[in-house]
Formats: C-alpha cells, sequence, structure tokens
C-alpha cells in the first residue's frame, strides 16, 4: 500500500516537474511584446542640490506609458541583456509621459556620482490577470538593458534641449506613424473615486481613504471625462506602475454609465505586507491591432486610493471561535443555573449528609458560592462575553439577519436551554467538574465583576441561603411527599411536629360535658367502681358541688386498697392521696402543655379553664374542658392512639372503637332506689353467674346464653334463710324434703345446710355454691325424675342425666313447660345456718331457655334489640303471675319492665366468655 502511493507521489511530482519545465521554456519562447523600450535619450544638464543631482531627461521608445518602472545602474551592457544582479541603483522618477513614445524623467543620484547612467526596462512575461499568483498562473518580470547608447551623463554639461519643441517634433512623428491616434479623442482621465456600496460598513483612514474587506464585492463611483462604455479599471499597489496590476480588471456598469461618472464593481484581494494602497488604473478596452493599450495610473492622490484587507482571523479559525463561544455560552448559562440554584443551605446540607460524590462536589463548589454576587457577575459576565463575540464573529460569516436569526437559534437551543436543562438536574457535578474554569473566569472578569458584586452586596445584604419557617418546612414537606422517601406516617409527625405551636389546648381537650367525673361526695361501692372500670379512664376527675368546681383527682392506682364493699367514701381517698390538679388555660399551645407534661410535675393531665366575664357579677374561672399527654400525642403524630382501655377512638367526636368490649360489671350493681327484693351483694350475684356459667351443666353458655343468665340471675330468686331459734325444726328452714315434689332448684350462696339423704338418714353439710335439683329443671317427658342425691354428694360433678339435655326446639320447651313435671326429691335440704341461696324455678329456667332460643333466632331476623328485650321481659315475668316464689316476695311488673329498659341491647349481644371477675 505504502509503495503504491509512493509511487503515485513520485508520479505527480514528474508531472508537475515537466510541467513546470514546459512553462518555463513557454516564457522563454514567447517575448513581450508589450513590453517598453527606450531607443534614444535626450537629456538637459544636471541640477545640483545640497547632496545629489538631479537630472531630467526625455526618452524615445515604443510602448511608452506612464507608471513605467526604471531601474538606473552605472552598469554598462548591451540592449536586451538581462540586468538581473545591478547593485547599485538611482532613483527615477516620472515627469510626464507622451503617448507611448515619448516620456519625460527626473534621475536622481548621490553628488559624487560622475559618468553616465544606464536604463534597464521590466518586460512582463505572461499577462498578468490581478489573481493570486499561482504556479500555473505566476506574473514573471525580467529587466532588461536599453543599451549602451540610452544613458544619463551625470557630469556632462551639455546644451540645453528645447523639450518643447521636441514634443512638437513628437507629436507630429506620433500623427504619421499612427492615424488612429490621430483622430482628436478626450483621454480617460479620472479625477476621483466615492466608495458607494460596501459589502460590510467600510472603515476611512486617516486621509478619509477607504478600506474595503479582501474578496468581497464593492462598488464604486468614479468620476472624470472621457469614458467610455469598454473601459476597463484596474488597481495597482505599486505607485506609478500600472504594470504591475494586482486587482482584476473591472468592467464599467453600463447602467450608471456616463461620460463623466460610471459605477464599478471591484473585488480587491488583501493588500500585501510591503504594500500601503491601491491606486485605480484605467484604460480604454477597445484594443486597437498593433497598438494595445495599457492602463494607465490615473493619479496617487488619497482620492484615487482605496485599501483592501483580509479578514484578520482566517474562515477555520472563525468557526472554531465560534464553536468554541457557543461551548462557553452553554457552560455559564449552565453554571449560572446550576450554581445559582444550589444555595449555601444546600450546599451544606449535601456537604454534612449527601452521598460521597455528593459530598465532594458541594465541598468543591462551596467556596466559589459563598462569593454569590461576584460568581453571578462573572458568569453573566462570561456569558454576555462570549454570546456577543459569538455573534459577531457569525456576522462576519454570514449577512446580518442569517447571523440574527442563527445566532438567536443557537443560543438559545444551544447555549441557554440545553445546557440549563441538564444543569438544573445534574447542576452539582458539573459545577464541581468545571469549578477551574469558573475560578479562570471570576479571576478574568475580576476588574468589573468583583466591585460590582460588592455593590450588590451592599445593597442586597449577605446572602444567606435559603431558610425555612415552620409553614415553608412543612409545606416543603407535603409538596414533595410522592418524590421523598418519607412515608405518610413521618410526613403527618413532622407536620403534627411543626403545628404544636399553632394549636392550642382548646383544639384537643376533651370537652367537659364528655369527661367522666366523680362527685367529692361519692362512695366507692361496688357500682361506682364498676362505673369506673367501665369508663376506662385511669384518672378521674372529683369535683365538689358542681362539673365545674374540680377539687382534685382520682388514679385508678388509689383504688388498689379499697374494697368496694366497704363503701369507702370518695372524700377519705382524695384526702389521703391528694392528687393535684394542673389548670392551663385555654389559649395555651400544644408545644407549651408538652412541655408542662414532660415535667410530669403534676401528671399527664390537665384541666382547661378560661375566664368568664360574660352576664352580671365578678369574672370567674370556668372549666370547659381537659386534656392529658394521649391528646397532645395524637396530634403530634396526627393519628388516634388507642390504649387497651380506651372506649372512644378521638375525643371530640366520641367515635366509639370497634374492639372487643371489656366486660360491664355495673351490670350486677344494683340500681339506686330499686325497690326492696332480697338483696345479694353485687360480688355475691357476680361470682354466682360465674359459677352457674361455667359448672351447672343446665346453665352453661350453650344452654342459657349469658346475657340471659345474667338478666335470669337479676330476676327475684334469692331467699334468706335468717337465723332463728328454731331453726332446727322451722319447716321454713327446710329448702328440700323428701319425697315432696319441687319444680326448682338450689344453689346456696352463702351459710350451710345438712342434706339427708336414704332411709340411713345419711348427712352431709354443704357450703356455698353446693347446689341441688337440676333435675327439677331438665326432666322431660317421659325421664323419671332422679331420685339419685348424687349432685347433691357430688355437686360439682356433672349429672349424666343432664348432659345430652341441651338446647331444644321452641315447640319442644313449649311442650315442656305445659307438662308441669316436678321433682321428687329423696334426700332433704336444710338450712343450719343463716343460708342465702338463689332458687330458679322450672318454669323461669324453661323461659330463659326460650329466651336464648329466640335470642338465637333473633340473630336471623330483622327483630330490632327493643322488640328483643321487651319479648325476653315478657318471658321472664310471665313466670311471677302464676308462679310465686315461696320467699313470697312478687317483683312489680312495672318495676321490672323499667329495670329491663335499663339493660342496654348491647348486652344481650354480649358473647364474654364467663370468668370469675
Ligand atoms: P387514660 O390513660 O385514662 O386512657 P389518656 O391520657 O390515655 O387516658 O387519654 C385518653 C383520652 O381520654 C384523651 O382524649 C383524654 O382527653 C380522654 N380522657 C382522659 N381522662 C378522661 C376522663 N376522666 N373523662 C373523659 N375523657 C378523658
Amino acid at each position: 500500500m505504502a509503495r503504491y502511493s509512493h509511487r503515485a507521489v513520485e508520479k505527480i511530482l514528474k508531472v508537475l516537474f515537466f510541467v513546470t519545465l514546459l512553462d518555463r521554456a513557454s516564457l522563454a519562447l514567447v517575448p513581450d511584446q508589450f513590453a517598453p523600450e527606450f531607443n534614444s535619450l535626450t537629456q538637459k544638464s544636471p541640477v545640483d542640490y545640497e547632496d545629489s543631482k538631479k537630472i531630467v531627461f526625455e526618452v524615445r521608445g515604443r510602448n511608452i506609458h506612464s507608471g513605467i518602472k526604471i531601474k538606473a545602474t552605472k552598469d554598462k551592457s548591451d540592449r536586451d541583456t538581462e540586468c538581473e544582479d545591478l547593485k547599485v541603483l538611482y532613483n527615477v522618477s516620472e515627469i510626464q509621459t507622451f503617448e507611448f513614445q515619448k516620456a519625460q524623467y527626473e534621475l536622481t543620484v548621490p553628488k559624487n556620482v560622475q559618468g553616465n547612467i544606464y536604463l534597464c526596462l521590466p518586460r512582463k512575461v505572461r499577462e498578468n490577470t490581478g489573481q493570486v499568483p499561482s504556479l500555473y498562473n505566476s506574473v514573471f518580470y525580467k529587466w532588461y538593458h536599453q543599451g549602451p547608447g540610452v544613458f544619463v551623463d551625470v557630469t556632462s554639461n551639455k546644451t540645453e534641449l528645447d523639450l518643447s519643441l521636441q514634443r512638437r517634433a513628437l507629436d507630429d512623428v506620433t500623427t504619421q506613424v499612427n492615424p488612429a491616434l490621430a483622430t482628436p479623442k478626450k483621454k480617460i482621465h479620472i479625477t476621483g473615486i466615492r466608495l458607494e456600496k460596501a459589502y460590510k460598513e467600510p472603515d476611512y483612514d486617516a486621509n478619509g481613504v477607504p478600506e474595503v474587506l479582501a474578496y468581497n464585492d464593492h462598488t464604486f463611483r468614479v468620476f472624470g471625462e472621457g469614458f467610455t462604455p469598454s473601459m476597463l479599471i484596474t488597481f495597482t499597489a505599486k505607485t506609478g506602475d500600472c504594470l504591475l496590476p494586482i486587482s482584476n480588471v473591472f468592467h464599467v456598469d453600463n447602467t450608471s454609465f456616463s461620460e463623466n461618472t460610471f459605477r464599478v464593481k471591484i473585488n480587491l484581494p488583501p493588500l500585501s505586507a510591503n504594500d500601503e494602497t491601491y491606486h485605480i488604473c484605467a484604460k480604454d478596452g477597445n484594443d486597437e491591432p498593433g497598438n494595445p493599450k495599457v492602463f494607465v495610473l490615473q493619479g496617487t492622490d488619497y482620492w484615487y486610493q482605496v485599501k483592501a484587507h483580509d479578514k484578520p482571523i482566517p474562515l477555520w479559525g472563525s468557526i472554531i471561535i465560534i464553536l468554541a463561544c457557543l461551548t462557553f455560552s452553554a457552560l455559564f448559562s449552565g453554571l449560572n443555573l446550576g450554581l445559582m440554584s444550589l444555595d449555601k443551605t444546600d450546599l451544606k446540607i449535601l456537604s454534612n449528609i449527601g452521598s460521597r460524590a455528593e459530598k465532594r462536589y458541594a465541598q468543591a463548589i462551596q467556596p466559589v458560592r459563598n462569593h454569590g454576587n461576584y460568581l453571578l457577575c462573572s458568569i453573566l459576565l462570561g456569558n454576555v462575553f462570549v454570546n456577543s463575540i459569538f455573534t459577531i464573529f457569525l456576522d462576519d460569516l454570514t449577512s446580518g439577519f442569517v447571523a440574527v436569526i442563527f445566532s438567536t437559534l443557537s443560543i438559545v437551543l444551544i447555549g441557554e436551554i440545553a445546557p440549563q436543562a441538564v444543569c438544573s438536574r445534574h447542576g452539582l457535578a458539573i459545577g464541581a467538574k468545571t469549578i477551574y474554569i469558573t475560578k479562570f473566569v471570576m479571576l478574568l472578569t475580576f476588574p468589573i465583576a468583583f466591585p460590582v458584586s460588592k455593590i450588590l452586596d451592599a445593597l442586597l445584604g449577605e446572602e444567606i441561603g435559603s431558610v425555612y419557617n415552620r409553614e415553608r418546612l412543612k409545606e416543603l414537606i407535603k409538596v414533595t411527599t410522592g418524590d421523598n422517601e418519607l412515608d405518610k406516617d413521618e410526613v403527618n409527625i413532622i407536620s403534627g411536629a411543626l403545628e404544636l405551636r399553632k394549636k392550642t389546648v382548646s383544639h384537643v381537650m376533651t370537652r367537659i360535658e364528655d369527661v367522666f367525673m366523680l362527685d367529692y361526695e361519692a362512695v366507692l361501692d361496688f357500682e361506682t367502681v364498676s362505673e369506673i372500670m367501665k369508663s376506662g379512664f385511669s384518672r378521674i376527675p372529683v369535683y365538689d358541688g358542681n362539673r365545674q368546681n374540680i377539687v382534685t383527682m382520682l388514679y385508678i392506682k388509689d383504688l388498689a386498697f379499697v374494697d368496694p364493699d366497704d363503701n369507702t367514701p370518695l372524700k377519705t381517698l382524695c384526702q389521703f392521696y391528694q392528687n393535684p390538679c394542673n389548670f392551663v388555660f385555654e389559649d395555651v399551645t400544644l408545644d407549651v402543655i408538652f412541655k408542662i407534661f414532660k415535667e410530669g410535675n403534676k401528671g399527664h393531665m390537665a384541666f382547661v379553664h378560661r375566664v368568664n366575664n360574660e352576664g352580671e357579677g365578678d369574672p370567674f374561672y370556668e372549666t370547659v374542658g381537659l386534656v392529658t399527654l394521649e391528646d397532645v400525642i395524637e396530634e403530634l403524630i396526627q393519628a388516634e392512639i388507642m390504649d387497651e382501655t380506651d372506649v372512644f377512638t378521638d375525643n371530640r367526636s366520641k367515635r366509639k372503637r370497634h374492639a372487643e368490649r371489656r366486660q360491664d360489671f355495673t351490670v350486677f350493681a344494683e340500681k339506686r332506689g330499686e325497690p326492696s327484693k332480697m338483696r345479694i351483694s353485687p360480688q355475691l350475684t357476680l361470682a354466682a353467674y360465674q359459677y352457674l356459667s361455667t359448672s351447672v351443666e343446665p346453665f352453661h353458655p350453650n344452654v342459657i346464653s349469658e346475657t340471659i343468665l345474667r338478666r335470669l340471675l337479676k330476676q327475684d330468686i334469692a331467699v334468706h334463710i335468717r337465723k332463728n331459734k328454731e331453726w332446727r325444726t322451722d319447716p321454713a328452714n327446710v329448702i328440700y324434703e323428701p319425697g315432696k315434689a319441687v319444680d326448682f332448684f338450689v344453689v346456696i350462696l352463702e351459710g350451710r345446710v345438712e342434706v339427708t339423704v336414704g332411709k340411713e338418714n345419711l348427712m352431709f353439710e354443704g357450703g356455698p355454691f353446693t347446689y341441688f335439683g337440676t333435675q327439677a329443671l331438665v326432666q322431660t317427658v317421659g325421664i323419671d325424675a332422679g331420685h339419685s342425691p348424687r349432685e347433691a354428694m357430688f355437686p360439682h360433678t356433672q349429672s349424666p342425666s343432664v348432659a345430652p339435655s341441651t338446647m331444644g326446639s321452641l315447640e319442644s320447651l313449649n311442650i315442656d313447660s305445659l307438662l308441669r313435671h316436678t321433682f321428687i326429691p329423696d334426700y332433704s335440704v336444710r338450712a343450719t345456718t343463716e343460708v342465702l341461696y338463689l332458687k330458679i324455678k322450672r318454669a323461669l329456667y324453661l323461659a330463659a331457655k326460650r329466651a336464648t332460643l329466640m335470642e338465637r333466632s333473633k340473630k336471623g331476623e330483622n327483630q330490632t334489640d327493643q322488640q328483643f328485650d321487651e319479648e325476653v321481659d315478657k318471658l321472664l315475668h310471665s313466670l311471677d303471675e302464676d308462679d310465686v316464689v315461696s320467699a313470697g316476695r312478687q317483683t312489680p311488673r312495672r318495676k321490672s319492665s323499667r329495670k329491663s329498659q335499663e339493660i342496654k341491647p348491647e348486652h344481650l349481644s354480649m358473647q364474654t366468655s364467663p370468668k370469675t371477675p
């Protein structure tokens, strides 16, 4: 491959060599037929000056025109010999030229020069087109000696020549030689030129000479006389020598032509370094055969001159500069957004908690970013600077309009939009990686940017970075939810914490009317304690007189040593513990109350009061609610906190909690003001309930629901055998007699009984929670009454006959109740001490069973609780009418129905497992 390319280069070089040789040979072969020649010379006497002498001489010859360059030398040589290597040259300046055949010159030589001075003239080998010289379009000049006969004698003191005479003679000769020249014709004579239209706004030098851009068209107006439409214009850089024109030949613009003025469009190459200006040359373009016309220099004054210069920077240089400007423009506007949008706070945050790269970037940027205004000024200055250069260079390359459109588009798209879009995301990294450029630009723009930034600092104040107040911080977190990593709860907690200071206790308190409180005068009996338990609160305010007057607090733990049976007055307990109360005003903010609660000096509950100055009389404090730590924390975390005892989910809306209900012991409490019936303490009732439901099969929850059992126990079924003197013989003390049919079941609650079984009168003693007569309850048709005293002897074991008798159908129950079966015990039960026992009649029991059935079937139907309640009530009380309990106390119907209404419907549906409280 390399060998082939070598050969190709070799061939090309050979070809070029031969072409050059041929070119040279052809030059030698073609003499310049338009070259000037001097044939004879006449001279005036030398005129002496201080250190030089000047000799005016006149030459005759051919092709003599204005502007011929003459070399004057002391070397004597034959005509047409080359005088290339002339050593000493003397200055010859043109005085006048007479129509190609005659001219006058002035030779200046140093004073000491003596002898003859010979002349050499240039001969052009090829027509010069004015183009930039190239290998195949070169201009070659050679100087040729005019022979030993053409000389100026600088020493001789020759006779004065009558030049004017000679001129006349010359004119005569010309007329004879060339009749065409004899025709009286005005000579072309340009008096001045004016630049009319320039490619770019031209400059003018100090002398008013226009300076135009090379290689571009410019229109000149030419003034003068003797103009012809075929006139040709060219320019030369050599004073007085149109033989060496540098520019192209330009034709007259015929549309604007007149004899004295025309316009011409010229396109000049730039002046070379040695040349100062162009001079205008003109000739008539109609060459006559044998008498070709040559360009004549029209003058050397400033109004004949024009200068052309090239662009200071070449095209590729301009393109590089344009691209560089665009790049920097993009960088600056990117940095402007990237660096300026990161404020000091962001950078601090990033340098502290960013990723490793972010830390590095932030630390690199920070020192620069700390001088915010200086950085801003530098970047903007740099940006505007490169944008301006960009536009100017673009304008140089293209026309103004294109430059405007193109620069606008490219600055907007490449210099602004793209970098800003990128830097808005990656500003940190880009800013850090280009930090040295930024610093350099800051250094460059220091003289302007720094003072301006100082002024800005003074006017606007020191930049401190973004500072978030509570509202903004909250909003910042809220609006960035989804984009940040926080989950909803965290966002809520943050917002809640930020809002603490805004909200007051009145926002979150439990209103006083909703507060569960106790009267100072209250007694801590079973009912009160179970109310307290039911409320679920661990701190109970205690009021004295009216609910506004809160005097102390009762903590649930204070009840630890209190026995409800003791009926301790609350007052006593309060006086003992003397729990302090914490009062705050309703406009206290949550952060303050939170702080108070944290200190915990007065517990985690505070009463909210306000000054009431409405109405007549002195203003007074009015307690409007209570607030606890939980309320504040709920506000803080923006969610409801449920603790194990809470009844309501929200203390203000009073929404009930859906959790499983705890046991409600208040149902066992006696209602105050209830008419007297056999009173059993609530604890005992509760114990009986637990015992029956768990240990006695006929009362198992499967057979009789807990609700119904509870209600059953509230019936008038307690019997009290009081101690009397004849308790051994008193028939009232006998509960069961052998052989005497009974229809009730008995469970002893207090006291002792004596059980006598069989013919042998075997005796046993029974105490509390011994039961008898389950067969009276469960005996069904066809099954003989159980005669076995087994259950009396083993009260805690299940009777096998009882086991299958779980729930029957409602019909079978009805039939069962119709058949008044009785149970004939074969043992006797008699009280030996004071005895308290429950006596449940078969009818009552069956009613309870029926009620349970109904309750269960009710679940399938759409019967309301109220309806059901009434049904049950009816059922349970229907028996009271026909079966009078031996104790002889019958609950008034009206009363009991009222009572049953007090039992809330939900109690019926409770399915808690029986446990001893
Ligand atoms: P507790 O520990 O007794 O459950 P918390 O301090 O957890 O009480 O408060 C739970 C909610 O109950 C709060 O909204 C509070 O205002 C309210 N609260 C506390 N005590 C009482 C009360 N005695 N009466 C009414 N509401 C109360």
